[in-house]
């Protein structure tokens, strides 16, 4: 049986750099949906990103996770800095929760907070919106390469589908799938779609979910990329499973061969 060819793609940090993006509708949504106490939203902040932001963003997996640090680094008391933020980062995950704990949040609200806050964005003025986001011309090249070959394209995101899709819209990239947050984790997404497809590579920035894929039995077989261009910690590239290559922007040309 010849089955279909599939090329999977993470969305942020490999097809679009969003960090303008993230900032400004992390903000947006302190401003106009969450309450906090410990925050002012001056307008001089949405300006420009913060780079403690910018180096913290290699460890955020899903959304809510960019207001936390958000939050973190604009409270008035006691803010996060690019000496405080090592403190954070060597235990992320327990100072995300402790967060959520300190000021009475759910992860959902948070969400839904900056899902709130695009959707303002994208009713009010969509092509400023879409500016924030700076695509990867070689990828959407690359994208359009596999189309003349008759591969298949997908994506998936930890972001919400809708956003996703209207960003590649106006981009003039119509993957065949994508899938959001909303339908689970990247394992159990490729699991299934292994099923029906022959797919031919994945190109993610996140490590750790190349490594979970790679531990996965269902998905094990599927060819790894780390997007040497994407929100990588310095010490991503370092002793990288044998089985996960790291892709530089221009040599993506190079797995057409495959
Ligand atoms: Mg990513």
């Amino acid at each position: 049986m010849i089955s279909q060819k599939l090329f999977l793609f993470d969305f942020d940090g490999v097809i679009v750099d969003g960090m303008n993006e993230y900032w400004h509708s992390s903000l947006l949504a302190f401003e106009k949906y969450l309450n906090s106490p410990n925050v002012i939203i001056d307008q001089n902040l949405y300006k420009q990103v913060s780079n403690t932001f910018i180096e913290m963003r290699p460890w955020v997996k899903y959304g809510w996770e960019m207001l936390i640090i958000v939050h973190q680094i604009i409270k008035r008391e006691d803010p996060l800095n690019n000496q405080t933020k090592y403190d954070f980062l060597n235990r992320y995950h327990q100072n995300c929760q402790k967060v959520l704990l300190d000021n009475s949040w759910v992860s959902e609200e948070l969400q839904k907070g900056l899902n709130d806050a695009r959707k303002y964005q994208i009713n009010k003025d969509f092509d400023s919106w879409i500016n924030l986001h700076r695509p990867f011309y070689e990828v959407i090249d690359f994208i359009e390469k596999l189309k003349k070959e008759n591969i298949k394209t997908g994506v998936i995101t930890t972001k919400g589908r809708i956003f996703a899709g209207k960003i590649l819209k106006k981009l003039n990239i119509v993957p065949e799938l994508i899938f959001g947050y909303e339908s689970g984790t990247k394992v159990k997404i490729t699991s299934n779609l292994s099923r029906e497809f022959e797919i031919m590579g994945f190109i993610e920035d996140r490590r750790n979910t190349l490594i979970d894929i790679k531990q996965n039995a269902l998905t094990s077989n599927i060819p790894c990329y780390l997007a040497d261009w994407g929100y990588l910690k310095n010490t991503d590239r370092i002793k990288l499973p044998h089985e996960i290559k790291l892709i530089k922007l221009d040599s993506l040309e190079k797995l057409l061969a495959i």
